[in-house]
């Protein structure tokens, strides 16, 4: 029989763990796939592991890798991939946001053609703040247009992979993990299953605006150079428009005199040109900061304990 694997990031979900296995074992049962969910405890500060693990000593289903602290949802993806040895992976949400019903429709789609990923995407935003939208939907013509991944608006984590796709990648060891990126970046032919949005049932979301925006920076940086290039481009036309003024001014100064004048045109070109410089240098700081956390290696997460053997 192939096996799967569920693998569920969670961080603070003591109100979801329990109703979530309820949920997914209901849909799993009359699989023919010999299945396991891994919960992927991510520094909880509630009673989230020992939830887990009281469901792990009841159903021989529930596995769990617990870290030592938060390192983020990005890193809780990386363990549970790469602890996972089976045949399909999923991973998902334990608060409901991705619906366990899709899954029977999932596992079919993967049966009944040759789609190496299943993937879900929203086809609203129902329940979300309005401001958040936009902002979500600015980014996603942002990244689309100066990476070369295509995200898809509204597409969740919510997947289903075949094992070489897996392995692909868990290939990308690195330490700034835009994951939804990676998962474009590695290729595959992906199947999208569309559904309504969701709205988180227990807890809150742990997304302030401040980190959603963090996060789509790290979503340019990660798979783009083209910032860099902007201190050229805006370096070449200011170099340009100067060699005019120079001209002109030195024209004018011989054609007719040098009258002290022009103290607010300077102060201007001042404050404009070294904002143009703080903000590229701003620029190669960001990508500096990652080469820097790339070169020191450090691992993506530390597991405190689980109960899988390697
Ligand atoms: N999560 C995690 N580590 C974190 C933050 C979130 O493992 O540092 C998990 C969380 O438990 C949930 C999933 O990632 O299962 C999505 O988190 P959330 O619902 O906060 O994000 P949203 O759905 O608002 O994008
Ligand atoms: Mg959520």
């Amino acid at each position: 029989m192939k096996t799967l694997d569920v693998i569920v990031p969670s961080f603070n979900e003591e109100k979801n763990i329990s109703d979530f296995f309820k949920e997914i074992s209901k849909e799993l049962k009359p699989v023919d796939l010999d299945w396991r969910i891994i919960f992927v405890n991510d520094g909880s500060k509630d009673n989230t592991l020992s939830i887990i693990k009281k469901l792990a000593a009841i159903h021989e289903e529930v596995f769990y890798i617990s870290f030592s602290k938060n390192f983020g949802k990005e890193s809780a993806l990386y363990a549970g991939l790469k602890k996972s040895t089976a045949d399909y992976v999923i991973i998902m949400d334990a608060d409901f946001q991705d619906p366990p019903f899709l899954i029977p429709k999932m596992l079919d789609c993967m049966r009944n053609s040759n789609y190496d990923v299943i993937s879900c995407r929203r086809t609203n935003r129902k329940g979300e703040p309005a401001i958040r939208s936009f902002f979500a939907r600015l980014f996603y013509k942002i990244i689309n247009r100066v990476t070369d991944v295509s995200l898809v608006d509204g597409a969740r984590d919510f997947r289903l992979m075949t094992r070489p796709v897996v392995d692909a990648v868990l290939e990308l060891t690195e330490y700034n993990r835009f994951s939804k990126g990676i998962f474009e970046w590695v290729g595959f032919d992906t199947y999208w299953i569309e559904y309504e949005n969701v709205e988180r049932t227990e807890g809150e979301s742990s997304w302030s605006f401040w980190s959603l925006f963090k996060y789509s920076i790290e979503g340019i940086i990660s798979f783009t150079t083209a910032p860099l290039n902007v201190a050229t481009v805006l370096g070449l036309i200011i170099s340009v428009i100067s060699f005019i003024a120079i001209l002109f001014i030195v024209l004018r100064t011989l054609l007719f005199g040098d009258p002290v004048e022009g103290w607010p045109s300077t102060i201007s070109i001042i404050l404009f040109v070294s904002g143009i410089q703080l903000f590229t240098i701003g620029i190669l700081g960001q990508y500096i900061s990652r080469i820097y956390l790339e070169t020191k290696k450090r691992p993506l997460y530390l597991i405190k304990e689980t109960n899988i053997d390697d």
